[in-house]
Formats: structure tokens, sequence, C-alpha cells
């Protein structure tokens, strides 16, 4: 998986795929790839200057202009999302992907050192409004032949590590999610599924080991064959997996 190329250039073509946080870092090079597969995508996030300039780069290469949709995923409710997903209902015929990738960190620090308030913030957008939209976008994936809903993890999701508070906690719960859905949907189109990416060079990474050699990470390029491969056909029918976009690597700053 993580070293999946698609068998042809249209892999994606004329697949709807909407994708959060794709102004920058790890969503905004799923946006570029999808993008060189034919897809057509919808880009959300919270800062539209990033957004656009995403769109802009996707429409002059590949010629197919993206649909872009700014909200802050802090303060969206649960109204704001039915009202997006009545909107793309009326611009799209379904989604065949959703790729929910934007997240924030938070602090690294130990519990009694995590403030509660930022310790929410971490929660409602890793969590929460993840949730809201996908509980709101649910009904266009499953209008959709196959489909594919996928949440983004990290190795403190799945064991817990001295330093990490809420964001490990949140993508503990990302990881629930993702299983409570798989099982939910099984056997129908909708497959469900998540990815850590393992440590990559983007922003994030860089407020969360601000001391490590960068240059050693990944790039989000590098870990695209994993996010290609749960978005084409190839990966139908497979449901309830927490993907490795970087299997083996060992977590911690790059060494
Ligand atoms: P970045 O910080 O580079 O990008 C995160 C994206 O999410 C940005 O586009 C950001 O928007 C958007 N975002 C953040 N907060 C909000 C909000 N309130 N509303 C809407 N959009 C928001 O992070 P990465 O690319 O590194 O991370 C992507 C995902 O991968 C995250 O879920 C992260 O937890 C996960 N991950 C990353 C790892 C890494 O090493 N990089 C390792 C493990 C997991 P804006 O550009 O406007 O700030």
């Amino acid at each position: 998986v993580s070293r999946f190329t698609p068998s042809s250039s249209d892999a994606l073509k004329n697949k709807v795929i909407l994708i959060t946080g794709a102004g920058d870092g790890i969503g905004r090079e799923a946006a570029l790839t999808y993008a060189r597969y034919g897809a057509d995508l919808i880009l959300t996030g919270r800062t539209e200057s990033k957004l656009r300039a995403v769109s802009d780069e996707i429409a002059q290469k590949y010629g197919i202009t993206p649909r872009v949709y700014c909200h802050d995923l802090l303060t969206l409710t649960a109204e704001q999302c039915r009202d997006f997903a009545a909107v793309l209902a009326h611009a799209v015929p379904y989604l065949d992907g959703v790729l929910h990738n934007a997240g924030i960190l938070g602090v690294v620090a130990p519990m009694t050192e995590q403030p509660p308030q930022l310790w929410q913030d971490v929660i409602q957008v890793n969590v929460n409004a993840t949730f809201m939209l996908t509980q709101a976008l649910l009904p266009l994936l499953l209008r959709a032949p196959q489909s594919s809903l996928v949440f983004t993890s990290s190795s403190v999701g799945r064991e817990g590590r001295a330093g990490w508070g809420a964001y490990a906690v949140s993508k503990f719960a990302t990881e629930g999610m993702m299983q409570v859905l798989a099982q939910e949907y099984a056997g129908t189109g909708l497959r469900t599924n998540c990815i850590n990416p393992g440590g990559t060079r983007t922003a994030m990474r860089a407020g969360a080991f601000p001391d490590e050699a960068s240059e050693k990470l990944k790039t989000p390029a590098d870990i695209m064959p994993t996010y290609l491969y749960v978005m084409c056909n190839d990966s139908a029918g497979k449901n309830g997996i927490s993907f490795d976009a970087q299997p083996g690597r060992k977590a911690g700053p790059a060494e």
C-alpha cells in the first residue's frame, strides 16, 4: 500500500473527493495528487487564501478547478454541516471520497500542564467537528456506487505517549470513530479506514518537534501512495483498517 501506484493516470477520473485542511501540509499534497489522477475536488479549510492558491495551482496544472469552501472546524455547528451538505448536494451527485485530514496539535506537555481550553479545542477540531461533518456527508457518500471515508490517525492514536495529551486522546477517538463506522456500513459500498501518515515534514510536525532535523523526515509527497490507494478502486472491500503510510517507521523525532 505504501508503494502503491495507480494503474492508470485516469484512476480517479470523475471521482468527487472532499478533503478537509486542504490548504497546507499533507492535505494540500493530497489535493494536488488526487487532481493529477483526474479527481473532481472539493477543498475545505480555514484559510481562504491558502485554499485559493491550491485551487489555482490545480486549475493551472490539470485544467480542473476544485470547488473551495472555507470553514473553521473550531466553531462549526451541526446545522452548518447540514447546510454545507445541502449546498454540496446541489453541486455534485454524490461523494466518492472524503479525506478527513484537518487537525490541530494543541500542545506537547504533560497532562498536568494541558490547558483545559486548548484540550477542548483539540477535541472540537479533531473529533467533534469531524464527527458532525461525517454525519452530514454520509448520505452523499452512500449515494455513490462505491465510496471511501478516510480519517487521519497518528502513532499516538494507537499507543499513548507521555506529553501527547489531548492530541493522543483525539487520535484514539478517531480510530474508534473509524471502527464504529466501518462496522455500521460493512457490506455496503462504503468503506471506512484510517491513515497514520507517520512523521512528515509539515508545519504541524515542526511545532511538535522544533529541534529535529526536518530534512530527515519524509515529505507529504513521499507518503502519497497510501493516500492514493485508499481513494482508488484498488482498495474496494478494505474496511476498518488503520493503514501506515510509513510502515516500520519508529515513532518520535527523525534520526
Ligand atoms: P498542518 O498543520 O500542516 O495542516 C493542517 C491543515 O488543517 C491546515 O490546512 C489547517 O488550516 C487545517 N486546519 C487546522 N485547524 C483547522 C480548523 N479549525 N478548521 C479548518 N481547518 C483547519 O498539518 P499536517 O499536514 O502535518 O497534518 C495533517 C493531518 O495529519 C492532521 O490530522 C495531523 O494530525 C495528521 N498527522 C500528521 C503528522 C505529521 O508528522 N505531519 C503525523 C501524524 C498525523 P490552515 O492552513 O488554515 O492552518
